[in-house]
């Protein structure tokens, strides 16, 4: 089966996140879900994609700036 295409190709940078125990999240600037991701979070780039259930999340990419801020609430 052909891997389901992203809504889109764009990257956007994402300057806020949060910690959840021990991982962090961010929010998709897509599709504006809370998604869990794993560190180092600045600098890295993570594509929003099977988050809990196979087929869930838009597949739209994000890039934390290095700069990003950790807060209490995405
Ligand atoms: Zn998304």
């Amino acid at each position: 089966m052909a891997e389901p295409q992203p809504v889109t190709d764009e990257i956007l940078t994402v300057h806020r996140f949060s910690r959840d125990g021990a991982d962090f999240v961010v929010r998709c600037p897509h599709c504006k879900d809370v998604i869990g991701i794993e560190g180092p979070v600045r600098g890295s780039q993570y594509q929003h994609r099977y988050v809990g259930r196979p087929g869930a999340g838009c597949r739209g990419w994000l890039d934390v700036s290095y700069d990003a801020k950790l807060v209490e609430e995405v």
